[in-house]
């Protein structure tokens, strides 16, 4: 592999030419019009525009990279997370094309894409799932005669469901007419596939998913657990690894299912197969995403291995250089991801121009971003600006530390989640561990971040004041006033 052509935007295209430079790889960008100066094209080698803003022109123009890569002459592609990450039709194209997809097989992502052809691969592995229907389910009778069965609530989902989309819980009989409707002309407008079925909602579940690697010779490892409950729109904001609630023994026991999981679909390269487990530590199989996660950083701390290079090494054909018995957890890691959204306002995106940025630092810190000061969020694609993730020896820690960083990170012109972060680390729910996935809606409430807000103001108005008196106007304190973060006083009072 000479050359590698990123497929994606953002923190995660620049997250993997910094892997594959250090490879001695090329690589090449790929923009929309929205992207012209982003960063992920100046961190490229080469970079070549696609298309229109919306991703359908550009991101998702399958033609049109396959174009690119023809001509720049690269030998590989790596698709990221989101957009033609699991796209089967995407995998076969460049198979056909003689170019390396640095991900699993178009087989392997078309039986894992559809989360009842997930369900039918894996049941012959004894691997456990929710109780529920085994097939698509469109007849209201049947529905009935399942609930019966499973009881409420239940959840319908759809088959090609993805990014915490395509969900309807269903509390009561009366309901399940008219969500079942809703639920199969929603599946149908969003994915293009109006199969649903029915799963057992359960009522308060911890979402664990296991990172495994597989490579072409049939090694399969898993790099342990990952605890991502903290959501909102079943979506996750905070993640860590380990899980406060996976024991050794669990761990082996979850991470050789998740190894099932990948045997039962061949599956090679890079993948996680995400589980939900109840309050009684009973775990069931959710689906399996047949990419390079989001959140696979805090996997990287706490095991030392670079992912993108293993995917990439995977990629080129090269078996597995490390055992199950070589991978040891050291310390702990979180991740928070840093949407411009307004927590205050439901996480409704809030676009706009980056008018401060800076990062926090020191030991144990790291950020995978995608912006500088100045640039613009654009409205077109998911309004995540960076991941912050820090590493330390134990979860005590790793929390004290997050909360240094979030206060240390200072973004203006757009709001992000970052003191939406800070609240949930600082919660006495989340140090003990027994949360689930609704912390957000059981122990959030705007109002939280409100009072902080005020707080900080008050601090901001006083020091304003102090610094008319010491008529000390440098545009470091002016920084400081404007921020007015704890760490920032803190330093003041020095
Ligand atoms: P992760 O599972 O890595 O935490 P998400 O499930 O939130 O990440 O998805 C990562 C990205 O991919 C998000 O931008 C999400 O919107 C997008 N995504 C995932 N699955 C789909 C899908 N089936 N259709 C459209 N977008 C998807
Ligand atoms: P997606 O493809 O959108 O990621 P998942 O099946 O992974 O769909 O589910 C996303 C989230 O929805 C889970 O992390 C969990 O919070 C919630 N969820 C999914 N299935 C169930 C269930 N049976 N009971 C309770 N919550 C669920
Ligand atoms: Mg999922």
């Amino acid at each position: 592999m000479k050359k590698l052509l990123v497929a994606n935007r953002g923190e995660i295209a620049i997250r993997i030419m910094r892997s594959a430079r250090e490879m001695g790889i090329r690589t090449v960008a790929v923009y929309s019009e929205a992207d012209r100066l982003s960063r992920h094209v100046l961190c490229a080698d080469e970079a070549y525009l696609i298309g229109p803003a919306a991703s359908a022109q550009s991101y998702l123009n399958v033609d049109k990279i396959i174009e690119v890569i023809k001509t720049c002459g690269a030998d590989a592609v790596h698709p990221g997370y989101g957009f033609l990450s699991e796209n089967a039709t995407f995998a076969r194209r460049c198979k056909k094309e003689g170019i390396t997809l640095v991900g699993p097989s178009p087989e392997a992502m078309e039986v894992m894409g559809s989360k009842l052809a997930a369900k039918e691969a894996v049941k012959k592995f004894n691997v456990p799932l929710v109780p529920g229907t085994e097939g698509a389910v469109s007849d209201l009778n049947e529905a009935k005669s399942v609930a019966k069965e499973i009881g409420f609530p239940l959840l319908i989902k759809a088959s090609a469901g993805g990014g915490g989309k395509g969900m309807r819980i269903v509390e009561k009989e009366e309901e399940l007419e008219e969500m079942l409707k809703l639920a199969m002309s929603e599946a149908k407008n969003a994915f293009g596939d109006s199969s649903v079925f029915i799963e057992r909602y359960i009522t308060s579940p911890k979402h664990i998913e296991v990172q495994i690697l597989g490579d072409q010779h049939g090694n399969i490892v898993y790099l342990f657990e990952r605890e991502c409950s903290i959501q909102r729109r079943h979506q996750k904001v905070i993640e860590e690894a380990p899980s406060m609630v996976v024991n050794d023994k669990l761990r082996k026991e979850i991470g050789e299912c998740a190894v099932m999981v990948a045997k039962s679909c061949g599956y090679t390269n890079a993948g996680t197969v995400e589980f939900i487990m109840d309050e009684s530590k009973n775990y069931f199989f959710l689906e399996m995403n047949t990419r390079l996660q989001v959140e696979h950083p805090v996997t990287e701390m706490i095991t030392g291995k670079d992912l993108v290079k293993e995917q990439i090494k995977i990629a080129r054909g090269e078996a597995l250089s490390f055992t199950q018995e070589d991978l040891k957890i050291n310390g702990h890691a979180i991740e928070v991801r840093v949407y411009a959204e307004d927590p205050m306002n439901n996480f409704l995106p809030d676009i706009g121009t980056i008018e401060q940025y800076i990062r926090p630092d020191g030991i144990g810190i790291r950020v995978d971003d995608g912006y500088v000061q100045g640039d613009s969020i654009p409205i077109y694609y998911d309004p995540m600006i960076s991941k912050l993730i820090v590493h330390a020896p134990n979860r005590n820690e790793a929390i004290e530390r997050m909360i240094r960083a979030i206060e240390e990170y200072q973004i203006q012109g757009v709001k992000t989640t970052l003191a939406f972060c800070k609240m949930v680390l600082d919660h006495k729910v989340f140090r003990n561990g027994k949360f689930d996935t609704h912390f957000v809606k059981n122990h959030f409430k705007p109002e939280m971040l409100q009072s902080a807000d005020s707080d900080e103001m008050e601090m901001a108005a006083l020091l304003a004041a102090f610094m008319q008196q010491n008529k000390s106007t440098s545009p470091q304190t002016k920084g400081l006033v404007a921020s007015g973060s704890n760490w920032k006083k803190n330093r003041l009072q020095d």
